[in-house]
């Protein structure tokens, strides 16, 4: 890899890759382009949804096959800098991340929004994963929205005597094996989108990923204001570091390369 430097004598970030799939990361590729808009930003996509939200940038969509198909795609490229903007459960790509910037000798940064925090708020239950959530679920909450995506939930479909409110950003190809659930589809949305979807299914209990991002978290606040159980997952243990928490935190980081 070649290095160049700048005038202090540090290196030169001339393309960086953004591991994508977040409100963040598209936030963070819009903000780099403004600060230096001749930086090549390139934003991945696991390539999951059928018509993701697209930043700004370069695009790249599918996978790299592991750690060693990312630190070739690095260096392919001539990437300088990584930056794992991805959500806090995807932990696989973030491990990827992780070696593959050792792989091929480059600074990586994770850009990550703390957890949601509601201090001795007795209708949250934070829960360790989703396993403690079924568990939790086992003893309590007839009518369920159960707003984790798509991969985890058949893990629930063994409660059977109550009623899930699931919501996807695609259309299932095949229908949830539940034995008594709704399907909406859509992303996220606005308080009163999401009150209204609480009422209108008359949920008692709203089950969730503590993600931390803003843009996700508009259900649980509906669901507090409406006297609703949240039952609240904890990430996985967070990659190494180094951490920021805001995309201003991220262009810091950038700016010190
Ligand atoms: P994951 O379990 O960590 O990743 C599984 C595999 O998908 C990875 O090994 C990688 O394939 C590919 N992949 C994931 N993210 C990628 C990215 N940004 N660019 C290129 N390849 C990627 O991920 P996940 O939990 O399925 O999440 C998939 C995507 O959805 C992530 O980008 C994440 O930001 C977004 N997302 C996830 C959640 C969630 O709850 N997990 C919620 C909101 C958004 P290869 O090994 O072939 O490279």
């Amino acid at each position: 890899m070649t290095v160049r430097a700048n005038s202090s004598g540090g290196p030169v970030v001339s393309t960086l890759l953004i591991l994508g799939g977040t409100a963040d990361a598209r936030a963070l590729a819009a903000a780099v382009l403004a600060r230096r808009p001749g930086m090549r930003v390139v934003t991945s996509l696991a390539g999951r949804t059928a018509a993701p939200n697209l930043p700004e940038g370069e695009v790249v969509t599918g996978g790299f096959g592991g750690a060693a198909g990312l630190a070739d795609y690095i260096a392919a490229e001539g990437v300088d800098a990584l930056i794992d903007a991805t959500h806090p459960f995807a932990a696989e790509i973030s491990k990827s991340a992780v070696e593959a910037a050792t792989i091929a000798h480059i600074p990586r940064l994770v850009l990550a929004r703390l957890p949601w925090v509601f201090v001795q708020n007795a209708a949250v239950q934070h829960v360790r994963n989703i396993n403690a959530a079924k568990s939790t679920l086992e003893t309590d909450g007839k009518r369920v929205f159960l707003a984790i995506g798509r991969q985890e939930i058949n893990q629930f479909n063994s409660l059977k005597d109550r009623f899930f409110l699931l919501r996807f950003v695609d259309p299932p190809q095949t229908a949830p094996d539940f034995l008594q659930c709704q399907v909406l589809t859509g992303r996220p949305g606005t308080l009163e989108d999401e009150r209204s979807i609480l009422q209108q299914f008359a949920i008692d209990t709203l089950v969730a990923k503590n993600g931390g991002s803003d843009a996700s978290r508009a259900k649980i606040d509906a669901a507090l204001e409406l006297g609703i159980r949240v039952i609240l997952i904890d990430p996985p243990a967070p990659p190494p570091p180094p951490h920021a928490d805001s995309v201003e935190g991220a262009l810091a980081w950038l700016d010190g390369l």
